[in-house]
């Protein structure tokens, strides 16, 4: 199986979580709506639970959606632990988790 080819999407200048306000150029959102659009979907398509948005796709616990999208190429994992995520997350994960300066600034102040 490979990842659903999706469509080319054109921002239009207003939200396209539907309150009209205009956006910047390039934007399908104003600040913060997407967050506003992506929670009032799953309210009204899956009672505001994930599980059934799992569900709903076909994934659950016998069909990790991660996996899934490490297997796609959409997500990476963490060379050194089991962490997985997009790019960017995998690099925030890296610096926190196993960068040795995190962790001597850690043990440092964790000093009591
Ligand atoms: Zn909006
Ligand atoms: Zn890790």
């Amino acid at each position: 199986m490979t990842t659903n080819p999706l469509p080319h999407l054109t921002p239009t200048g207003t939200c396209w979580c539907g309150c009209a306000k205009k956006t910047g150029p390039g934007s399908f959102f104003a600040p913060g709506h997407d967050k506003v659009a992506e929670a009032a979907l799953l309210a009204v398509e899956y009672g505001s639970s994930v599980a059934q948005l799992l569900h709903g796709h076909g994934y659950g616990p016998g069909h990790s959606v991660s996996a899934r999208a490490v297997s796609e190429g959409a997500w990476r994992k963490c060379g050194s632990c089991d962490y997985v995520g997009a790019p960017a997350s995998i690099a925030n994960h890296t610096k926190k988790a196993h960068s040795t300066a995190a962790t001597a600034e850690q043990a440092g102040g964790a000093t009591r």
